[in-house]
């Protein structure tokens, strides 16, 4: 395992081998807590992507893969889950120096991570096809097949996280994935590779191929795959499904999110306070779920802005590889840059800022916990996901008026709702566009529980049994179990 001081050397992994791209181009990527380069990767091009589909496809006919019973998938999936936990130290410290992710919060995500592959390890032999009432005479059936040859594509906020939410179910139903992690973010998807190899998965099952925006457009315009399942930007999502449409692929796109947390006036103020700085601050904001616009009630809103920016000041602000370190610093400089075009929209459109809004003065690409309050909904900071530590506060006087500006945005992710009225609490969350609706909690997830959203944060769920499903396909089957021919057959039996 690479550490800071080492300039590793990432090649795609393609059939089982490390392999050099054929332009031989690579990239580097640095870590953020330090702005300095750790590990250089092949940044593959049209020709590596195909060289990547076909294992893919080879591996998906090969009878070593093909011909396992349900059964026996399962028994690979809970190897890897093993392996996986077995090297859950090395894995975090990887996504650490990638993302600049706190060392704390990977570890916790890296125990957690085998869990998935567990729960669908346990649905592996648990998927079946119907028996489907039709006419006397005919035996209908219905069968469920892997798709063949998927793609993931996926950002770089989580990244293991977001590949094991595709690599899970697309395995488990039998199918096999070519996977193109972030350009900032590869190294720990491709230490993962040769757990596969250990826990038995044969090769080409699961590929990897690293690059940037191009190589991940070479990859959704390939005409061999089955089904694309993407993580990242709308903007990028939209290309994504525009490839997938004119190849007639299988899509389904995990996107962003402007996600509302409303607090009525019921809710503990100190509760709440503590359930938003984690839902914005948490991981420095860089999550798909962040809790970015608060809607408080009128009669709480002084003193919950007052504890969330007590807590946003004391937060400690630090070396992610410290266990002591709450927030660390934004992934790379063009992120960077993009949380401080939009802070400065804030304050050129009017919003005032309670507190952050800079740069903190130490190396790194760290930026200050942030609070707006006075912010209209029609501001760029209300309406735009900033992927960072900014949170826009709003006043609201009724729960229609909340409901109103909690759905008051183009995207549909998660909300947060906290209130101690249990009708009120799912009274809205019926009425909230949005796809996770936590109530008095907020960022929980599980392999059990559909995640996904709406509008423009996606199409298409993962996790849970919708996600497995979307990985298969279904056929009818018809059999004619009487010897007469058909009574007439210019009509429809
Ligand atoms: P991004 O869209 O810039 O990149 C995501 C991936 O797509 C990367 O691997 C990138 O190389 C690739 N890519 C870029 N252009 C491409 C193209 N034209 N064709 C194919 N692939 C292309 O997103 P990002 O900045 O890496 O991630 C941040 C975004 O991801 C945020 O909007 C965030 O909310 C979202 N996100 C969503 C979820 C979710 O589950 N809903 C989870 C995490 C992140």
């Amino acid at each position: 395992m690479a550490t800071a001081q080492d300039v590793r050397t990432y090649r795609h992994y393609i059939g089982g081998e490390w392999v050099d791209s054929a332009s031989g181009e690579t990239m580097e990527s640095i870590n953020p807590a330090t702005g300095e380069a750790w590990y250089r990767a092949a940044v593959g091009g049209p020709e590596d992507v195909d060289r990547a589909v076909r294992a893919a496809r080879a591996a998906f006919e090969d009878p070593a893969w093909r011909d396992l019973s349900q059964s026996q998938r399962g028994v690979l999936l809970r190897r890897f889950a093993d392996l996986m936990a077995e090297n859950a130290e090395p894995l975090a410290e990887a996504e650490v120096l990638d993302t600049g992710k706190l060392i704390r919060e990977m570890r916790g995500q890296m125990a957690r991570l085998p869990e998935w592959f567990h729960y669908y390890a346990g649905l592996a032999d648990k998927i079946q096809g119907d028996v489907i009432p039709n006419a006397t005479a005919m035996f209908t059936y219905g069968l469920r097949e892997p798709l063949g040859v998927c793609a993931g594509i996926v950002g770089w906020n989580s990244p293991l996280l977001l590949a094991t939410r595709k690599i899970a179910p697309a395995l488990t139903m039998g199918n096999t994935i070519v996977l193109k992690p972030s350009e900032h973010t590869s190294a720990s998807l491709l230490e993962l590779m040769p757990l596969f190899e250990e826990a038995g998965f044969p090769p080409g099952v699961v590929n990897v191929v690293t690059g940037d925006g191009a190589t991940g457009a070479a990859l959704a315009e390939h005409p061999g795959l089955d089904k694309i399942s993407f993580t990242g930007g709308p903007d990028t999502g939209a290309k994504i499904a525009a490839a997938a449409a004119r190849n007639h692929v299988r899509v389904s796109l995990e996107l962003g999110g402007k996600s509302p947390q409303i607090i009525f006036d019921d809710a503990k103020p100190a509760d709440v306070a503590t359930g938003l700085v984690a839902g914005v601050f948490a991981a420095t904001g860089q999550t798909c779920v962040a809790g970015s616009r608060a809607l408080i009630h009128e009669s709480l809103y002084d003193e919950v802005l007052e504890r969330v920016v007590d807590r946003a000041e004391r937060i400690r602000i630090g070396d992610p590889l410290d266990a002591q370190t709450e927030m660390g610093p934004i992934a790379f400089q063009a992120q960077l840059d993009k949380v401080q075009r939009l802070v400065q929209a804030g304050k050129d459109e009017g919003a005032r800022l309670l507190t952050g809004g800079e740069r903190p003065d130490r190396t790194g690409l760290y930026f200050e916990p942030t609070v707006f309050t006075e912010v209209d909904p029609g501001m760029t900071i209300a309406r735009e996901e900033i992927f960072g530590p900014v949170l826009a506060a709003m006043p609201f006087s009724s729960e229609e008026e909340a409901v109103r500006l909690a759905n008051d945005t183009s995207y549909g992710l998660a909300a947060g709702i906290w209130t101690r009225d249990i009708g009120r609490a799912h009274r809205v969350a019926r009425r909230v566009d949005a796809g996770i609706v936590w109530i008095n909690t907020y960022r929980a997830i599980s392999p059990t529980s559909p995640f996904g959203g709406f509008k423009r944060s996606g199409i298409g769920k993962e996790d849970g049994i919708e996600s497995i499903l979307d990985y298969s396909r279904y056929k009818s089957v018809w059999v004619n179990l009487s010897d007469a021919p058909p009574a007439d057959p210019f009509v429809v039996g």
